[in-house]
């Protein structure tokens, strides 16, 4: 979505697709048939966390194929299938919601949990928002696979961006005050080595930023059943499962975070993105009370 660029795991067991025994977030064995989208992608969801993902996942040779030409809104759930009246929208928001604000507001957000310090952008793409971030007094690093597109980023926003695995990602500095993760967290082939990683790069008092699509949102639970009942002309389009490989939802996600992987959850609410400022409050509240409004979420967490 965001981000033009995605890291995946280089674990060479992941060399071609296979069927998956056990839940890769909990490893939980009880996994149960969830859906089924129009491409044929089957989604389990696990009987433990309740996560859900496609299963069986990519091979790493498709990803990397997937993602050496990667812009994000090319695919064929993109504009193939898209109505004019979707594409208007579609249009109408980009302009609504300049990538500029969106971050602005997430970062405003995250400073009412950490003063700005180190910052590491994982998946930063052309760095919008390293520029934003650093705007706003963060010292700023980005990291992405695609070693063209890091050194691009680099030359175009000064700001420093390293290419190559989060998990093979060594910081050669003191540890991170924010590692921010804005709709990438989805696309990792191995999203809780992912969190491990991000636990040992951040500070003790530094926050962790998650924002991804909400599988439980009012809006895509209407669309899985209306798939199911054989009312949508591409059911389950709203997986995205062409380049999504997992589904998180705000409340399980939460609970994962907490009980599997070492953090607490400090703030959680439906995807705000803001045209405007000011007049924030109620709809902020309303996001936070009823996160599942939105079709996306956001989450801050810190280290437990
Ligand atoms: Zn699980």
């Amino acid at each position: 979505m965001a981000n033009s660029s995605l890291l995946q795991d280089s674990n060479p067991a992941h060399g071609a697709p296979a069927s998956l025994e056990a839940c890769p977030l909990c490893s939980g064995s009880q996994l149960r048939w969830f859906d089924l989208d129009y491409r044929g992608t089957p989604i389990f969801s696990c009987g433990t966390c309740e996560m859900r993902f496609v299963n069986p996942q990519p091979s790493l040779e498709a990803l990397h194929q997937l993602y050496a030409d990667y812009d994000g809104t090319q695919g064929p759930d993109a504009g193939a299938h898209r109505t004019p009246r979707q594409e208007r929208r579609r249009q109408r928001n980009q302009k609504r919601f300049p990538g500029e604000l969106k971050h602005a507001y997430n970062f405003q957000l995250i400073e009412r949990y950490a003063a700005p310090g180190r910052l590491l952008s994982i998946g930063c793409g052309s760095g919008t928002d390293l520029k934003v971030a650093r705007a706003r007094g963060w010292q700023v690093e980005g990291l992405e696979i695609d070693p063209g597109l890091a050194r691009q980023t680099t030359e175009q926003t000064g700001c420093q961006v390293s290419h190559g695995n989060l998990l093979d990602f060594a910081t050669e500095g003191a540890l991170y005050d924010c590692v921010y993760m804005n709709h990438v967290l989805e696309h990792a082939l191995a999203p809780g080595d992912w969190l491990r990683k991000v636990h040992s790069l951040l500070s003790p008092s530094g926050v962790m930023w998650i924002a991804c699509p909400n599988i439980d949102s009012l809006s895509n639970r209407t669309k899985t059943l209306m798939g199911r009942l054989s009312l949508k002309a591409y059911r389950g389009k709203h997986y995205a499962s062409w380049h999504h490989l997992f589904f998180f939802s705000p409340r399980h996600l939460a609970r994962l975070l907490e009980k599997q992987y070492g953090f607490s959850v400090i703030h959680a609410q439906g995807e705000l993105r803001p045209s405007q400022h000011g007049a924030m409050g109620v709809r902020e509240r309303a996001y936070q009370a009823l996160p599942n409004l939105k079709s996306c979420f956001q989450l801050i967490a810190r280290k437990a």
